[in-house]
């Protein structure tokens, strides 16, 4: 055989554990429903136990672990490792550093270890089942997590942890509830495959199927239904482009409970230090997006009765001038605000005149956020323009 058509040799462990879950799942799990039947409880506990792996996968695996968006106490990290560990998608370590390989080379075939850009079938579960050179372990870029005890301490003990974590429970739920073979099968091996199957979304779903609004400088999406099945996972888009924020979701009513759990944990002293991108930054980001959008718009658009194409398109450069003056203020006034910072390090200012000079910078940062925020709305109506012309 040629040997650059050659597969990578197969992964067996992986393939099994994949393919006999998925049996169990499609054929006993439903023969089991007709034959026997579930009781409540044990679809409740296994709705639990399935919540429980996909928020420690999200909110400790990914958003702390890979980015370290916030800071975790050690008593909700050691919760998160054992729950991540439950959902048999390896140690921290290799996930973590292989994620980080992703989003450094994202769409990338040779170096991403899950590129979009060799399909849904590889993005989703095929990186996982054969030998990939862009899937092996390299941890250079997890220094970090390698001095991490309790990163390093479930890594060392991943499959006893693994095992321990796909068992116990289910076995527990099945003593207390008088059916073992019925929770074996749901709080065991239904939830273990749902779980998987719904993260495995992200990487594959969330790079084909859905909005761009932030960048399309890689294939990541924003995906409201994926987000469902996610926690909060399918604002995609958002999260290549600003991966050091804690949320996914950035707007108040999107779905993403991983951002729920991780502020209302700050409540009460189990996380801190939740990073956001500044949300200038992410307004800038959607207005750089929407005057792109738009000028494709207008290019693909015939003359209107009132307007030409040209006068349009003069409106459209009037609107980007005005964006350029208004980011140049902006970082004009954020360099007066760090000088000032540096000053007042430097000497002690009268305070009134200092606190004057804050209040007046603060003031003026308000004004032009809202001028972005106009804008977002000014340039809605005018793609709709176009789009109806
Ligand atoms: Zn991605
Ligand atoms: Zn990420």
């Amino acid at each position: 055989m040629n040997k650059a058509t050659e597969k990578p040799p197969i992964l067996w462990l992986q393939t099994l554990v994949f393919s006999i879950t998925l049996l169990i799942a499609l054929i006993a799990v439903p023969w089991y429903a007709f034959t026997h039947g579930y009781s409540l409880a044990v679809v409740i506990c296994a709705l639990l136990f399935w919540i429980s792996n996909g928020i420690s996968i999200t909110a400790g695996y990914h958003r702390l672990w890979s980015h370290h968006t916030y800071k975790a106490h050690p008593l909700l990290q050691i919760l998160l490792a054992l729950f991540g560990a439950a959902a048999t998608q390896n140690s921290i370590l290799v996930w973590a550093s292989g994620h980080r390989r992703h989003h450094r080379h994202v769409d990338d075939n040779e170096r991403d270890p899950y590129s979009a850009k060799k399909g849904f079938w590889f993005s989703h579960i095929g990186w996982m089942l054969r030998h990939y050179d862009s899937g092996k372990d390299n941890f250079d870029n997890a220094k970090d997590l390698q001095h991490d005890k309790i990163v390093m301490w479930q890594h060392r003990h991943y499959l006893a942890i693994t095992l321990a974590m796909n068992f116990i429970p289910p076995l527990l739920v099945g003593i207390a509830t008088g059916d073992i073979i019925g929770s074996l099968l749901l709080v065991g091996v239904l939830r273990l495959v749902i779980s998987h199957h719904t993260t495995f979304l992200i990487n594959s779903l969330a790079h084909i199927w859905g909005k761009r609004p932030y960048t399309e400088s890689n294939t990541a999406r924003d995906n409201g239904f994926i987000a469902l099945l996610t926690y909060g996972e399918g604002y995609h888009n958002y999260h290549h482009l600003f991966q050091y924020d804690y949320r996914n979701g950035v707007r108040w009513w999107q779905f993403d409970p991983t951002k729920w759990l991780i502020k209302s944990a700050s409540w009460v002293g189990l996380t801190k230090d939740l990073k956001r991108a500044p949300s200038f930054k992410i307004l800038k980001a959607m207005l750089d997006m929407k005057f792109k959008k738009a000028q494709e718009k207008l290019a693909s658009t015939s003359e209107t009765e009132e307007y030409s194409q040209l006068e349009w398109s003069k409106i459209l450069e009037q609107e980007y001038q005005q964006f350029s003056n208004i980011l140049n203020e902006w970082n004009q006034l954020r360099q007066k605000w760090y000088e000032q910072k540096r000053d007042k390090l430097n000497e002690a200012t009268h305070a009134l005149q200092e606190k004057w000079h804050s209040t007046a910078l603060h003031t003026r940062f308000k004004e032009l956020k809202y001028a972005l925020k106009m804008q977002t709305r000014r340039l809605d109506l005018l793609t709709q323009q176009f789009a109806t012309a």
